[in-house]
């Protein structure tokens, strides 16, 4: 008789949810520590506590969208409000890069903000 690793039979939704909760912690972290506190498209800074679906919060960004192929390697998240996450969609990484605001038109007045140049 075959011995064979044994998979789970049913598709378990709460472990589902768990791995997808866990997943996305260990991202946040991440990429808050790769791109700081602010929206890759409009260069505000964003909200880490509080209801996650305010209009401050950050969201996962997938430049290519898992719909199209993406992944979830680090290359190819970023960090984006709500908003701005649903604003880009599921568009191709180009399109998407063409949505940003353009950071330089407004000038950032933060404390601790990077000078621009
Ligand atoms: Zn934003």
């Amino acid at each position: 008789m075959l011995t064979m690793i044994s998979k789970p039979k049913f598709f378990d939704p709460v472990r589902h949810a768990y791995a997808k909760a866990k997943r996305r912690k260990k991202a946040l972290k991440l990429l808050r520590a790769r791109d700081g506190d602010t929206c890759w498209r409009c260069g505000h800074p964003m909200r880490f506590d509080g209801a996650p679906n305010c209009g401050k919060a950050a969201t996962i960004e997938h430049r290519l969208p898992l719909s199209k192929g993406g992944s979830w390697a680090l290359e190819n998240l970023c960090l984006c409000h709500v908003g701005c996450n649903r604003h880009l969609g599921a568009h191709p990484p180009e399109q998407k890069e063409r949505m940003r605001c353009n950071r330089n038109a407004r000038p950032d007045t933060r404390a601790g903000a990077p000078k621009p140049g």
